[in-house]
């Protein structure tokens, strides 16, 4: 709900109002946003890119993550997604006769994946293994010694790893996210992919990235000639804005997301629904009592009832069942009034 910094805005006007910003603006992202993504990754993560190779722009991260599976799949192969997970991530591979193998993400092992409770077979046939923290809809966030584990299964079994990092800049309580670049030799089996829609408050912009191994990076560039051609310029042009002016403005940001991430907290874990505080992500995943309801009448009961809308986990895939999502993005005062009423509601019996 809340926009983005003013010198963005700013330099979108600008832009838009340059003739010469109106025609066509060239594939992957201009020398200067992919110059601008290097500079952030430098100063965000310590992780070298070269611009020429290592950097595709995207229309936002979500074509990317499926044309990801267009790049890279033949009919018949395997991915490995996370359940529950985005539903991109599973979508895709199936709309170009890819198959899924789902991993649970369970809450005992903190929604990190078993890699090695993986079947050899099946890690033999995978091409693809999506991995995203911090994570919807869990708001777990991953140690870069998973991170580090996930690398190393995917060099062993020869997978493309797809490292999904939108979160990436909303943590809470001096937690950092990590790249996934950061652990030694990632950019041999790795691809992540970045977005400003929620580290910059900035979805309807349309601005994502694919950064990492150049193999991959040039696959998806290539199928992209044949579907898009590029982001406006003057959207490239707030990008670069925000990827290299202030970012002090974060911080406050995250105070507010903050706040609502301890109202939503405080609220499920007086009314039942127990849950973990997320240190990161827009999303906090409280347990359901173990009344014999599915999540997806829980949350249609609690529509009907109050008015609040709340995404069922099973939304993600079967093993987000027994929990509900609640996001975070919506104003304080709206968030509030949402608690109140389920408080008022659940205190009924
Ligand atoms: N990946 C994850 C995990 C998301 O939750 C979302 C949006 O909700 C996206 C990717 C897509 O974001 P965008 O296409 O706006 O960059």
């Amino acid at each position: 709900d809340l926009p983005p910094a003013p010198h963005i805005i700013e330099a979108l006007e600008r832009a838009a109002r340059d003739p010469g910003k109106h025609g066509y603006p060239g594939y992957g992202g201009t020398p200067a946003l992919r110059r601008a993504i290097a500079d952030y990754y430098a100063a965000r993560f310590g992780v070298t890119l070269d611009p020429a190779r290592e950097i595709v722009a995207l229309l936002g991260s979500k074509e990317g993550l499926a044309n990801m599976a267009l790049a890279w799949l033949d009919p018949g192969d395997l991915v490995l997604v996370p359940d529950p997970g985005y539903p991109t991530y599973s979508m895709a591979p199936l709309m170009v006769g890819a198959e899924i193998y789902a991993v649970p993400l369970l809450e005992e092992r903190g929604y990190l994946p078993d890699l090695a409770a993986i079947p050899p077979e099946v890690a033999r046939r995978a091409r693809l293994l999506w991995l995203n923290y911090p994570n919807n809809p869990t708001g777990a966030v991953a140690p870069l010694a998973f991170l580090a584990e996930a690398v190393e299964f995917c060099r062993r079994h020869d997978i493309l790893l797809c490292y999904d990092a939108p979160y990436c800049d909303i943590c809470f309580d001096g937690y950092v996210a990590p790249s996934i670049l950061q652990v030694p030799g990632a950019r041999e089996v790795a691809i992540e992919f970045n977005s400003l829609s929620k580290s910059h408050n900035m979805a309807g912009w349309r601005l994502g990235m694919a950064v990492g191994n150049e193999v991959a990076v040039e696959a998806l560039a290539r199928v992209k000639t044949n579907i898009d051609s590029g982001p406006f310029l003057a959207v490239q042009e707030g990008a670069i804005a925000a990827l290299t002016g202030d970012q002090s403005w974060l911080e406050e940001r995250n105070a507010i997301y903050q706040e609502r991430r301890d109202l939503v907290v405080e609220t499920f874990n007086t009314i039942g629904m127990p849950t973990a505080t997320p240190k990161a992500s827009l999303y906090v995943w409280p347990r359901l009592p173990a009344d014999g309801r599915s999540a997806e009448e829980v949350a249609n009961w609690l529509l009907e009832e109050t008015g609040v809308s709340l995404t069922p986990g099973t939304a993600f895939g079967p093993h987000g069942e027994g929990h509900l999502r609640v996001s975070i993005g919506a104003p304080t005062e709206r968030v509030r009034e949402a608690m109140a009423r389920l408080r008022r509601r659940l205190a009924e019996g």
